[in-house]
């Protein structure tokens, strides 16, 4: 293995000349080996011969640019190897803003990166392989890998709030990781939640409060005034995780629509029962025991996060203390959450309802990954 990223040409050793993009972050022209050399390296035929030549049984999922495939390294380290896309731009971008926002950092609630290849026009990323994989494969939808009882799926949201508070409070510059959602949240063997993906993490110098950005993410989780305006802060992150913590609650899809016959998205259905005082109704029936009040704090917690006004959501900081019981939770504050779901990009919004300086927008089922829209 090579100490860093800066070589290319893989598997036959041919040093091809680093191509010239667009800075990530900042869009200044840079140069790809000078930050390639920010990781290791791996040959194309060490990936080759850890998947088995990218066996199809060695196949773990599928995301929007590429396949992610298990593998074994020589010294027995087993590895998740990301492949994107070798003919999108777009892939390539996430490719280095991954390596330029996360290769030196590590949190027991990030998944760590642990090298990349590159080989011809092909781009790969290697990270540490999570033996329980994504949440939504352990425990959303009708085939789960799992059976987790409450005091796991407690630990869980509370792991994904640590490294959040990590991202956007610890370090420097702040991370804000734009894609919060249960697919990019994976489980180790002792179901110890790691974020992973951050192809489209954005840094933030301490003092700069918003950026204003194209619009990218994961429909079902994007807070209303990032999707429709392109105002990106931290707490665009808090709503996905809001989102999230509703899905490990309740074992359904923020796109999950049909309740018995009504179509309601989980966000949507989680404040009519709320208004109706009837919560519990949304916990997972797998769940056969569980502490009513703990349970329905986190709910709670969640509707704080996902509120349509953005500064009426916590910190993550906050939200820990929420939580653990730290912080009695003033549910006067709470108005409608803010709805943001486009099945057909973003000219499919309209508005739904107007509260007390909150503008809630039609969801509709379809969840779509926007890489890149520029906002209004
Ligand atoms: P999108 O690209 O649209 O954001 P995604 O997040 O599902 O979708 P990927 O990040 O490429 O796409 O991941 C695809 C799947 O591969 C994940 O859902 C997960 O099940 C699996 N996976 C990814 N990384 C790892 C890992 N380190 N360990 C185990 N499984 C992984």
């Amino acid at each position: 293995m090579n100490t860093n990223c800066s070589c290319f040409g893989g598997s036959k050793g041919k040093q091809k000349k680093p191509n010239n993009y667009a800075h990530p972050h900042t869009g200044d022209a840079a140069d790809e080996g000078e930050l390639l050399g920010k990781t290791k390296s791996f040959s194309y035929n060490e990936l080759t011969t850890a998947t088995n030549n990218f066996h199809h049984t060695n196949k773990i999922g599928r995301g929007g640019f590429g396949t992610v495939y298990k593998g074994k390294l020589k010294d027995g380290t087993q590895v998740a190897v990301k492949t994107l896309s070798a003919f999108s731009r777009q892939g390539l971008r996430e490719f280095l803003t991954e390596i330029e926002t996360i290769s030196n950092v590590r949190h027991p609630n990030l998944v760590p990166l642990i090298g990349c290849c590159v080989h011809e026009r092909d781009r790969m990323l290697i990270y540490e392989y999570l033996e329980n994989k994504s949440i939504d494969q352990a425990l959303l939808g009708r085939i789960r890998t799992v059976k987790l009882e409450w005091g796991k799926r407690a630990a869980i949201c509370v792991g994904i709030a640590r490294g959040l508070v990590y991202l956007h409070e610890e370090l420097v510059p702040h991370i804000v990781h734009r894609d919060i959602k249960a697919s990019n949240i994976l489980l180790d063997r002792d179901f110890i939640p790691k974020i992973g993906d951050f192809g489209l993490a954005k840094l933030f110098p301490d003092d700069i409060t918003h950026i204003s950005t194209k619009i990218a993410g994961t429909t079902g989780y994007l807070a209303p005034e990032y999707a429709l305006g392109g105002r990106l802060t931290m707490k665009a992150d808090v709503y996905s995780f809001g989102v999230v913590v509703l899905e490990v609650v309740s074992g359904r899809s923020s796109s999950s629509s049909n309740w018995g016959g009504t179509q309601q998205l989980l966000l949507e259905k989680t404040w009519q029962l709320y208004e109706e005082g009837k919560l519990l109704d949304l916990v997972d029936p797998e769940l056969e025991e569980f502490p009513e009040q703990e349970v329905l704090r986190y709910m709670k917690v969640a509707l704080f996060c996902t509120q349509s006004n953005a500064s009426r959501r916590p910190l993550m900081s906050q939200v820990i203390d929420m939580l653990s019981r730290d912080i009695r939770l003033n549910e006067k504050q709470l108005t409608p959450p803010g709805f943001f779901q486009g099945s057909g990009g973003l000219s499919s919004l309209q508005s739904k309802e107007k509260s007390e300086g909150s503008t809630s927008y039609q969801m509709s089922s379809v969840p779509t990954t926007i890489t890149e829209v520029t906002p209004r």
